[in-house]
């Protein structure tokens, strides 16, 4: 009952009245989810109908150059055509990063029956098989292919950097046939011509799988042999070399290959790709005193007075045009900023104008303990000034304000003495640090403590934000 639900549902969901796919689509579907040989495919429906791509990567786990190139193209948008994308073929050898576990999932695709569990997952892409018109087995194996022996690296008997067929030409069971040779060296043209180092060209390996005198009968067993054989797809092995100096090279230049053979199937990405997923949030991480904190959106934070909050991370399935602004303080993009919660308040999340969340910051009724330092110097000698405590000045004196301290806040915010201006600046933004202050009387009396001019308070962060103050009393 409940299979036949899903299935129902994803029916709907995929195709329309008229058993139609929906363009442009993307479908994700686990199998044998929570096993080690769990199944992750990607069905990518193009704006336009055209021909599908089966690319798969990882069916021998030591190979990352063709997994890590397969699993890029699970996120592609396209314009026309279709992909189905097995990144993983073979999770067990990936996560162990060995050619084969129980068995070698690439010698398993002769057998008809599952005798082993990894023969689930080769039954799957049997099927997958069958929905494809071409099919790309991305590998990385040992030294560079070349038609004649040059050394022990370069040599017939080795398969990277190759595009391999089991056959040159392939006549199916219904007469069609398919010129994997012409195909395969079209496709070479674009790849080493995008390679560019000759080197490191990718040559034309025909196995020659069918022959009684090939050395390579083993083939049969193979992902690619069974798809030409017994569901007339035109296949073919992808090989980079174990031996090119990196693992971005690898990917490359299997991105090169992949991208060579949409090309000539018709298979057109959509670049860049639209993206118009309604946009949600996660959660999100908020530290409080320095500790973060997992909270979840839509639902109200308890605080005790005098904490300060500051959002850390908006997981959200965008990465772009995030932001959060808590009411009253700094402006509209308050991400990062240290923030002493004195009263309740709400942030609101938006993805560029549109609001997608709130969380409530509500005091409990507790009060922080207050911990933080001023560091001054008066006269050029360094003081340090606990918070709402009081440095006695004199007339005459200089003062320059250094930083403000507190375990609670990871970035040093902005010191302002209050009733102070440094003189020839046109925009006055509200932070004093290193700054000579001459105390000589001339401040303004309207910012100190009783208004008569002799007490001034010097605030770390902004009037709407105090994270710690200290008194400035100034004496004749
Ligand atoms: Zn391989």
């Amino acid at each position: 009952m409940k299979l036949a639900y899903f299935f129902i549902l994803s029916f709907v969901l995929v195709f329309n009245l008229f058993g139609e796919v929906k363009r442009p689509f993307k479908e994700h579907k686990v199998y044998f989810e929570g096993t080690d040989y769990e199944l992750n495919v990607y069905k990518i429906y193009g704006r336009k109908d055209g021909n599908t791509m089966l690319i798969m990567g990882g069916i021998q786990g030591d190979e990352p150059g063709g997994f890590l190139s397969a699993d890029l193209y699970s996120d592609l948008s396209l314009e026309k055509g279709n992909l189905i994308v097995i990144p993983r073929a073979n999770f067990k050898s990936i996560i162990l990063f060995k050619r084969s576990t129980e068995a070698d999932m690439n010698r398993r695709f002769h057998l008809d029956d599952i005798q082993i569990e990894m023969d689930k997952v080769v039954q799957v892409i049997k099927q997958l098989m069958s929905e494809a018109d071409v099919f790309l087995n991305l590998h990385d194996g040992w030294g560079f292919h070349t038609p004649t022996h040059i050394n022990w690296l370069r040599s017939p008997e080795r398969f990277g950097q190759s595009v391999i067929v089991d056959t040159g030409k392939f006549t199916c069971d219904d007469g069609t046939v398919i010129d994997l040779e012409g195909i395969a060296k079209k496709a070479l043209e674009e790849i080493n011509e995008k390679i560019g180092v000759e080197d490191y060209f990718m040559q034309y390996f025909n196995t020659n799988t069918d022959d009684p005198n090939t050395p390579y009968s083993e083939m049969k067993k193979t992902a690619t042999y069974f798809a030409l054989k017994n569901l007339c797809l035109p296949s073919f092995g992808i090989e980079t070399s174990k031996n090119l100096p990196s693992d971005e090279m690898k990917i490359l230049h299997h991105n090169y290959a992949v991208n060579a053979f949409m090309k000539l199937y018709d298979i057109i990405p959509e670049q860049p790709q639209i993206i118009l997923a309604s946009p949600e949030i996660n959660f999100v991480i908020i530290k409080v005193n320095g500790e973060p904190k997992i909270v979840s959106n839509n639902s109200t934070l308890l605080l005790k007075k005098g904490s300060v909050v500051q959002v850390a991370h908006i997981d959200s399935n965008y990465k772009r045009g995030l932001s959060c602004d808590i009411e009253g303080v700094n402006g509209l993009n308050d991400k990062n900023i240290p923030f002493k919660i004195t009263e309740n308040k709400t942030i609101v999340f938006r993805k560029d104008n549109l609001e997608i969340g709130k969380i409530n910051l509500k005091i409990d009724g507790k009060i922080e303990d207050e911990h933080g330092v001023f560091i001054v110097k008066v006269n050029n000698q360094k003081k340090a000034v606990l918070q709402n405590d009081t440095l006695v000045v004199k007339k005459g004196d200089v003062l320059n304000i250094i930083k403000f301290f507190s375990e609670n806040i990871n970035s040093e915010p902005k010191i302002n003495f209050k009733g102070w201006v440094p003189s020839g600046i046109n925009y006055n933004d509200g932070d004093d640090r290193g700054y000579d202050i001459l105390i000589d009387g001339n401040f303004m009396a309207k910012y100190s403590k009783y208004g008569n001019g002799s007490v001034f308070p010097v605030i770390a962060g902004d009037s709407n934000n105090i994270l710690g103050q200290f008194y400035v009393k100034i004496i004749e």
